[in-house]
C-alpha cells in the first residue's frame, strides 16, 4: 500500500527537533514541534493547518512567530495542541506584537490544551485583534484530532513540566469482498457501516455481534468477507523524565509505529545529568523503540555535549534499539 504520510526533520539531531509531515492526498502538513523552522519553505510553512507541541521551552516554540507571520493572511484556520499553559504561551507572543492594522485579515487560531483528562480550547482572531475568546472544554482519553484521513494521540508524561508525545496514525482500511458476500447470501446493506465500525473499534476482537436480517453473528463468522489493512503510523516524543511511568505510557503510545522520532539527549555514561535535566538517555530511547516493536528509529534531540561525535550517541540508541 503506498504512503499517505511524507515526514522529514526540518534539522540535525544536535538542532532543534521539529518534525514536518505532509499529507500526500491532500495540500496539508502537520507539525510536530515549534522550534528553528527557518529550513521551511513559505510554501511548506503555508500547508501547515495543525501543530502538536510538546511543551513550550525555547528549543521547542520559538518557531511560532516565524509561523504566524506566514499564515497571516491564510483563510484557512491554524490549529495549536499542546500541553497546559500552551493557551497562555500562545496568548502571550500575540501580545508581543501591535496589531492596529490586521482588523480586515482572516487569520484564526485555535488553540488546545490536553491536560491528561481534558481538552481546552482558546480562540484568537485577527479581526478581533487577537483578543483570546474561550471555546468548549472537553473530555479526552488523549484523540487530539479525528481527521477523515487519521488520527492524533497524545499521552501526557513528565519532563520537569508536563510535556505531550503524539501519534499520528492513520485509520485501518477494510475492503469489503464482494464475491465472499454473495457466496454466503449475505446482503449489501446498513449493516455493512456497523460491521466496519466494530472491526475499526477493535480490530482483534473476534467475538462481538452484530444482527443481519434477524440472524446474529459474531465477527470471527465473518472475516473472510473483510480484508484490513493496518494505516501507517508515526510517533514523535521528545524531553522526557526517565520515569517508569514515562517509559511505559510512550512504550504503549509507540507500539507498533512505523515511524519513531525520539530524542536521546544524553549517553548512557551521563546516566546522572540526563536524571538532573529530566531527558532520555540514548539507550532508554533505543530500548523504549525495540520494546515498542517500532519499525524505524530516528533519533532527535541530542545534547550540544556531543556535538562533536553526535553518531556516538546514534549508535548507543541503535544498538539497544537491535533494528
Ligand atoms: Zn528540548
Ligand atoms: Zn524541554
Amino acid at each position: 500500500m503506498k504512503p499517505s504520510f511524507h515526514h522529514k526533520l526540518v534539522n540535525s539531531p544536535l538542532e532543534d527537533p521539529c518534525l514536518f509531515v505532509r499529507i500526500l492526498r491532500e495540500k496539508r502538513a502537520i507539525q510536530f514541534d515549534l522550534g528553528d523552522i527557518s529550513r521551511l519553505s513559505a510554501a511548506e510553512m503555508n500547508r501547515i493547518t495543525d501543530v502538536f507541541v510538546t511543551h513550550a521551552h525555547i528549543d521547542h516554540f520559538i518557531g511560532f512567530d516565524l509561523l504566524l507571520r506566514a499564515l497571516l493572511r491564510r483563510e484557512t484556520p491554524l490549529n495549536v495542541y499542546g500541553p497546559p499553559g500552551i493557551i497562555a504561551c500562545v496568548a502571550g507572543k500575540l501580545k508581543g506584537y501591535t496589531w492596529d492594522l490586521i482588523a480586515g485579515y482572516p487569520t484564526v487560531i485555535n488553540v488546545f490544551a490536553f491536560s491528561g483528562r481534558r481538552v481546552s480550547h482558546a480562540i484568537f482572531r485577527a479581526k478581533k485583534r487577537f483578543r483570546r475568546e474561550a471555546g468548549e472544554t472537553r473530555k479526552s482519553d488523549g484523540l487530539l484530532l479525528k481527521d477523515p484521513l487519521f488520527l492524533v494521540r497524545a499521552v501526557r508524561l513528565d519532563h520537569s513540566t508536563a510535556c505531550l508525545a503524539f501519534s499520528m496514525e492513520e485509520e485501518c482500511h477494510i475492503n469489503i469482498h464482494r464475491d465472499a458476500l454473495i457466496k454466503r447470501g449475505l446482503p449489501i446493506g446498513p449493516w455493512l457501516t456497523l460491521f466496519k465500525r466494530l472491526l475499526r473499534e477493535a480490530p482483534g476482537d473476534t467475538s462481538r455481534e452484530l444482527l443481519i436480517n434477524g440472524k446474529r453473528y459474531t465477527l470471527g463468522q465473518l472475516a473472510d468477507i473483510a480484508g484490513i489493512t493496518r494505516g501507517q503510523k508515526v510517533v514523535y516524543a521528545t524531553d522526557i523524565a526517565m520515569t517508569a511511568g514515562n517509559i511505559s505510557a510512550l512504550t504503549r503510545l509507540a507500539r507498533g509505529a512505523d515511524d519513531f522520532f525520539c530524542e536521546a539527549y544524553f549517553l548512557e555514561k551521563d546516566r546522572d545529568r540526563a536524571l538532573e535535566r529530566f531527558h532520555l538517555t540514548a539507550k532508554a530511547c533505543g530500548s523504549i523503540a525495540r520494546n515498542a516493536g517500532v519499525k524505524r528509529l530516528s533519533v532527535v534531540h541530542i545534547s550540544p555535549k556531543y556535538s562533536d561525535s553526535p553518531e556516538t550517541v546514534i549508535k548507543e540508541a541503535m544498538r539497544e534499539f537491535g533494528g
